[in-house]
């Protein structure tokens, strides 16, 4: 209570949060590469809201602990401690976390985003020149991507092939169900997942990235989903996903909806669409594509995106194969947010990469580019603007980590620490 006293809480009132100028924010480092990333992050951060506010402003950075660091501390992976801290404080950021496949701990990043109920994970995917790609034109994908964070097949609601209960429950299909359980090809030896998509759980995501697309002038959003073939889940999501848009967004979207033909249909060239229909500013087109052929396009016709909308299983293949067109997961920041409560996680999103734990060598790009988007949320545009700028000018200058620098003609080899250095150094 008392060490409370001298703190300053971010709030959250009605629909937006209220930013002291000197708020508390906790931070994981997380595991593997997690420290070494965090060190050569949190200097860019402190840099760019020193330079943007002279002062003024300045975080105070709280560490909380989650994965190994907590395990090796508290005996516990994810301790409550940590979930009340990202609760109270509102805005938080993260490292990187282990999880093991197929038996152990859950995804501990899974947990957190549930606990908090963070539905909405953003991507932002765009090239910053200079950074080597596989693709030829990089600079034409710039999209952001709305990943619905806690439905789908990662409810966790799974039952393991030989337990009591997955008995249990295939008695239940079989006699309740017996033409679906005839559907089960290997029923003996089956594992079950639920995947769960409800209509709330959609039509929040969709709102957000409405609402996202709106204010920040963006002229697309294609639903990304399965729809053909899991028709009550997928196919639910893309008709909530228009039905929301077409209620409460009437007078700002054109809906293309391939699954109501008759209603908009238009014969146009779908790299011209926008065009087609003159939008204004404030104006959107809705649109969907079935995730595989999703995934041809984001490639061939990288123009057609701007921001996507997609379900969790689909939005998280799908961020990964974008990121790799602008220079891969080491550079692809994200957040995690609950647009109701206000709460957000910002955080890497590649994963722990052991191989190069405490070596130094890593691009922490990703991470630097996770704090510019929760500087932005926080309504800290200058700070953001430095980093943006910082990060720019530093891969510009060809002073990059090795990921990089194997792609690069003449490049010069920089550390962790040392590219942390560059991004400050070129605000
Ligand atoms: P990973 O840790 O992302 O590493 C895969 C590869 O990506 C690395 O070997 C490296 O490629 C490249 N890479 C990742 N981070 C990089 C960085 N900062 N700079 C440059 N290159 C980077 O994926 P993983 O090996 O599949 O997963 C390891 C652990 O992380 C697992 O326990 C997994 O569950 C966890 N994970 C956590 C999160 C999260 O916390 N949000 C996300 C994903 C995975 P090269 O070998 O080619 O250099």
């Amino acid at each position: 209570m008392t060490a409370d006293k001298n703190k300053q809480f971010i709030t959250f009132c009605g629909n937006s949060i209220k930013v002291p100028n000197n708020p508390n924010i906790p931070f994981i480092q997380g595991d593997g590469i997690g420290p070494d990333i965090w060190q050569a992050s949190v200097k860019v951060f402190n840099a760019a809201v020193k330079k943007a506010y002279k002062g003024k402003r300045e975080i105070q950075w709280q560490e909380v602990y989650a994965g190994e660091k907590a395990y090796n501390k508290f005996g516990e992976w994810l301790p409550q401690d940590t979930i009340d801290a990202f609760k109270k404080y509102i805005v938080g950021i993260k490292g990187p976390l282990t999880t093991p496949v197929g038996g152990g701990i859950r995804s501990l990043n899974v947990a957190l985003r549930k606990s908090l109920d963070l539905y909405a994970c953003i991507r932002p995917i765009k090239w910053f020149l200079g950074v080597p790609s596989p693709v030829k034109q990089p600079q034409d994908l710039n999209v952001v991507i709305f990943r619905e964070n806690t439905e789908g097949i990662y409810t966790g609601i799974e039952f393991e092939n030989g337990t009591a209960d997955t008995e249990q429950l295939k008695d239940i299909l079989r006699e309740l169900f017996p033409n679906e359980f005839a559907k089960m090809r290997f029923p003996d030896s089956s594992g079950f997942s639920l995947k769960l998509i409800s209509r709330e759980g959609t039509e929040r995501i969709m709102r957000a990235a409405i609402n996202y697309a709106i204010k920040n002038n963006r002229k697309t959003i294609t639903i990304v989903h399965k729809g053909n073939i899991m028709k009550f889940t997928d196919g639910a999501f893309c008709k909530w996903a228009y039905n929301l848009a077409e209620r409460e967004f009437s007078n700002k979207v054109y809906t293309r909806n391939q699954w109501n033909r008759t209603k908009t249909e238009k014969s146009v060239d779908a790299a011209n669409e926008e065009q087609e229909l003159s939008l204004k500013a404030g104006e959107l087109l809705i649109k969907d594509v079935i995730a595989d052929i999703a995934f041809q396009q984001t490639l061939t016709r990288p123009k057609d995106f701007d921001v996507i909308v997609t379900t969790n299983l689909n939005g998280d293949y799908l961020s990964d194969a974008l990121a790799a067109q602008v220079g891969g997961v080491g550079i692809s920041p994200g957040g995690n947010i609950n647009f109701e409560t206000g709460m957000a996680i910002f955080e890497a999103c590649h994963g722990t990469a052991p191989k190069y734990a405490n070596k130094n060598v890593v691009n922490p790009s990703s991470l630097i580019l996770s704090g510019e988007l929760m500087l932005r949320y926080l309504g800290w545009d200058q700070a953001a603007d430095l980093i943006i700028k910082g990060l720019g000018g530093a891969i510009k200058s060809k002073k990059v980590t090795y990921d990089f620098h194997r792609l690069m003609d003449n490049g010069i080899k920089v550390t962790t620490n040392e590219f942390g250095d560059e991004v400050i150094n070129n605000m």
